[in-house]
């Protein structure tokens, strides 16, 4: 059984051994780093631990700059789910925990990661990752927000740094290790391989920062509207999986060790809690989710089929007719879809999510005044919808009415600021009403969105000289253009 791992990391580095680590060019800057971190740690934390006063660790700044870098870096090394509603699924629900949780030092960024293992972590700075294994296996959006307020905690507590103070570089070049420690096991030599899974387990957090990630996390997510049982359910999982298959350890456990302790300390926190108020979508969009997740990675027969049988079990369910509809037409069975969406809204006609899938089959198959209805209707019910507004933008481009489509993009980016997609659709309308000037702007915030600073900076000063240094939008790029500069120093 893992224990946790409460072993400091080195407080120092000196730049000279880095060069002797020059053969790891393998992934780039950011690995180069990390050998000689994880290098110098089995030797010499004891005496760090023995010798040197604890430090301060990176100041708030720095993590966001730790966040930005180590997100450029996961971008080419691991595959970020793009759908759309998993992307809003999951930062609707850590925007709902953050809303609980008073003034922010970060903007707060979720990302869903395509891959099977059963893991989710948290990077200082404001950004969390949760693999497709994880929402896979998880039964309620309540176990997923429990993961959730957990890993908010550790970067709100600021956790990395205080455990062990490290400065910004070996946190960075640790990152970097837990990122080949996922890539690494393809084309690697295995004693890399072995090094790198080393690091990742390093970056487990000690016993008292896990709990108190674990007791806060459970307030948030309670005072959220999620059910905090969620928490202590997730936990019991993972320490099932563990038991059924104790070779292949869930990569969660590496960093997040469970113990009974936790358990039992989650469970009492609850009991403290008292009745709380539970507001969760009913349906649990999470079901949806784990539709679209197996569908991206091929496993759409095996969806199909399961759902389809769940539907001649139980003709009524409007769940199940739903997410059946949900998979035809994600593989192109627009006619089964709409047949299904249409009879599981008679079932249950205040469904936001389920007008607006049919508002976008409307659109797909070219019934506008139908999809204009559906969305009209999604929007009665969920005004602050920003993929509402995405889907009307797509709508209205599609007839050719580039203005309101326009309208809607901007609706969603106002919506959700640090969402890449409405800026991109905005720039490609403005692409095509020729305000090139707009267009060059949106594309540069899309592109900073994603962390692609160059770029966005070449985008801006293209925007500059087509719509004038003294213009009103051309004094706003220029301060953007100051900060990004300010950021590469
Ligand atoms: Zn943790």
């Amino acid at each position: 059984m893992l224990s946790a791992i409460d072993r400091p990391w080195p407080t120092h580095y000196n730049p000279q051994m880095s060069r002797s680590f020059g053969p790891w060019r393998v992934s780039g800057r950011l690995i180069l780093v990390v050998w000689l971190v994880v290098s110098s740690c089995s030797s010499s934390s004891q005496v760090a631990k023995d010798i040197l006063p604890s430090m301060s660790g990176p100041s708030e700044d720095e993590e966001v700059r730790i966040s930005r870098e180590f997100r450029r870096e996961a971008r080419k090394q691991l595959k970020f789910v793009t759908n759309p509603e998993v992307e809003r699924y999951i930062d609707r629900l850590g925007q709902r925990i953050l809303s609980t949780m008073g003034a922010q030092p970060f903007d707060y960024r979720f990302f869903v990661i395509q891959d099977n293992q059963l893991n989710a972590f948290a990077v200082p700075g404001g950004s969390i990752f949760f693999f497709t294994g994880l929402i896979e296996k998880a039964k309620t959006t309540s176990e997923v927000a429990g993961v959730l307020g957990h890993e908010i905690v550790h970067i709100k507590g600021r956790h990395m740094a205080r455990q062990s103070g490290p400065d910004a570089i070996s946190l960075l070049g640790l990152l970097g290790a837990f990122l080949l420690a996922r890539t690494g096991s393809g084309g690697q030599a295995a004693g890399a391989v072995g090094q790198a899974i080393a690091a990742t387990r390093q970056i487990a957090y000690s016993r008292q920062l896990e709990m108190e990630a674990d007791t806060l996390g459970v307030r948030y997510m309670a005072a959220a509207g999620y059910d905090p049982k969620g928490s202590v359910g997730f936990l019991k999982l993972l320490d099932q999986e563990r038991a059924l298959n104790p070779i292949d350890v869930p990569a969660y456990m590496m960093t997040h060790p469970i113990t009974q302790e936790r358990i039992a300390n989650t469970e009492l926190v609850i009991r403290s809690l008292g009745k709380t108020e539970i507001k969760v979508e009913q349906p649990d969009l999470l079901k949806k989710i784990q539709v679209i997740i197996r569908i991206e990675r091929r496993d759409s027969d095996a969806v199909l089929a399961e759902y389809d049988k769940l539907v001649r079990q139980n003709p009524e369910s409007a769940e199940s007719l739903h997410l059946l509809g949900v998979a035809q037409q994600l593989t192109g069975q627009l006619a089964q879809a709409k047949q299904n969406y249409e009879k599981a809204r008679r079932l249950s006609p205040e469904n936001p999510d389920l007008d607006r899938d049919l508002g976008r089959l409307y659109t797909q198959t070219g019934e506008f005044a139908l999809a204009r209805a559906a969305f009209n209707q999604a929007l009665a019910l969920d005004p602050k919808e920003s993929l509402t507004y995405l889907y009307l933008g797509e709508l209205y481009e599609k007839q050719d009415d580039l203005r309101a489509a326009a309208g809607a993009y901007l609706n969603a980016l106002n919506l959700s600021p640090f969402w890449d997609k409405p800026p991109y659709r905005l720039s490609v309308v403005y692409g095509k009403l020729n305000r090139l000037g707009d267009a060059y702007y949106y594309h540069g915030r899309s592109l900073l969105l994603q962390d692609d600073d160059q770029r966005a900076a070449a985008d801006f000063e293209k925007a500059l000289k087509v719509l004038g240094e003294n213009s009103p939008r051309g004094q706003l790029i220029k301060e953007e253009l100051a900060a990004l500069r300010a950021r590469r120093r």
